[in-house]
């Protein structure tokens, strides 16, 4: 395979020389260690006074919710801690948080913790600003009013949810993950301090480093890819390709941790501009049906992926742009870092049962995601993919 030296002057049918695009940078970056400690005076900068701090149990026990509201409070912001986000939020826990939201009289959020403190903390805007029902804002845009003000603050690497204006909620009756999207959701101030990263216990630092690897590789070769989401991609790649390692053999690497925070951001910005694609897409029912985390869901089904891709010769040559090797031996060495990792390499290790996988692939082609893919993705093609992780 010849790879590609010019991967923005990547020539496919629907997309002569420059792909257009339309970037509009909606979240304000704070990167650094300690800079924590700014979340009162930016929580002001934003003219936050009383806000509600959206945070998990795990992420309030190893003190992050104290120190955070102590910072606030220190610069005269109100603060109510709601620290019962659960896993993959769904509808009924959004609803938690929304009547929390509403006794305490909140001016604005703060979201602190993984993905899914700062889903919950979206998906109540929503709700609270513009009313209804979380399933009346699946898709792109379904706000009409404005929302309040949110800041992020993330205590893993690796949804990148900090840069993306998307809220993921599960609707606990039909198992469907709804992408609710919105300008008006995203942070408006993301504090990315590594420092706060380094209380991850070692599997989630694995599975959260292993899907911000996996943003950067999907969103690096998606159909809706472009000149801006393409460097992102290529960073989050580079920062996250050699810190994942290091990060997992050295917990305590302070400038490793940094370029894992660093890269699941600029990776969660290469989503909100180019989308994702087939692993995701296999992912999901993963996490649907078997209860697999999404991080190891996608460990398992990238390396098939980055193959079946690999047969599209602009996908292969922006693989080969990213680790100057094509996509066979990229997925090769993608499958030495999970063993580092510790992560299971077939579906059967995880007990997902061989009979499922007619059911997974057929729900893998309905996924939003999957119509991004660089190629054409049927639920024949995803039983195959699931067959080929299977041992
Ligand atoms: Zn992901």
């Amino acid at each position: 395979m010849n790879p590609r030296p010019a991967p923005f002057l990547d020539r496919r049918e629907d997309s002569p020389v420059l792909a257009p695009f339309d970037h509009q940078p909606r979240t304000r970056l704070v990167f650094g260690p300690g800079t924590v400690e700014r979340a009162g005076e930016l929580a002001r900068q934003i003219g936050l006074r009383k806000v509600l701090l959206v945070t998990d149990a795990g992420v309030a026990a190893a003190g992050h919710a104290e120190r955070v509201g102590r910072c606030l409070r220190a610069a005269r912001v109100k603060t109510i801690i709601f620290d019962k986000v659960r896993e993959n939020p769904a509808v009924r826990d959004v609803a938690d948080c929304l009547a929390a939201a509403r006794a305490a009289g909140i001016d604005g959020f703060v979201g602190l913790g993984g993905g899914s403190s700062l889903d919950t903390a979206k998906g109540c805007n929503f709700l609270l600003t513009n009313g209804g029902r979380m399933r009346d804002y699946w898709g792109v845009g379904k706000a009409t009013r404005p929302m309040l003000p949110l800041m992020a603050i993330p205590t893993t690497a690796g949804t990148g949810s900090e840069c993306q204006s998307f809220a993921l909620i599960a609707d606990e009756t039909t198992h469907q993950k709804m992408a609710c999207g919105d300008p008006k959701a995203a942070a408006r101030i993301a504090i990315l301090d590594p420092l706060l990263t380094l209380s991850q216990p070692p599997r989630v630092t694995a599975c959260a480093g292993l899907d911000a690897l996996s943003h950067a590789l999907e969103t690096a070769v998606t159909k809706p890819r472009n000149p801006i989401s393409l460097g992102y991609s290529r960073e989050a790649f580079r920062l996250c390709w050699s810190n994942l390692p290091r990060v997992l053999r050295r917990p305590e690497d302070v400038d490793a941790r940094a370029g894992m925070s660093l890269g699941a951001a600029l990776a969660g910005l290469a989503i909100e501009n180019s989308m994702l694609g087939a692993a995701h897409a296999a992912a999901n029912p993963l996490t649907a049906h078997f209860n697999i985390v999404h991080g190891q869901a996608i460990g398992l089904m990238l390396p098939h992926v980055l193959r079946f891709n690999g047969r599209d010769p602009a996908a292969s040559g922006l693989y080969a742009s990213l680790d100057s090797s094509s996509a066979a031996p990229l997925a090769d060495k993608l499958e030495s870092l999970l063993d580092l990792a510790g992560m299971p390499r077939s579906l059967s290790q995880c007990g997902v049962k061989h009979s499922s996988i007619p059911v997974l692939a057929r729900e893998a082609a309905q996924q939003w995601t999957a119509s991004f893919n660089p190629r054409p993705v049927t639920a024949a093609d995803f039983a195959r993919l699931y067959e080929a992780a299977w041992e």
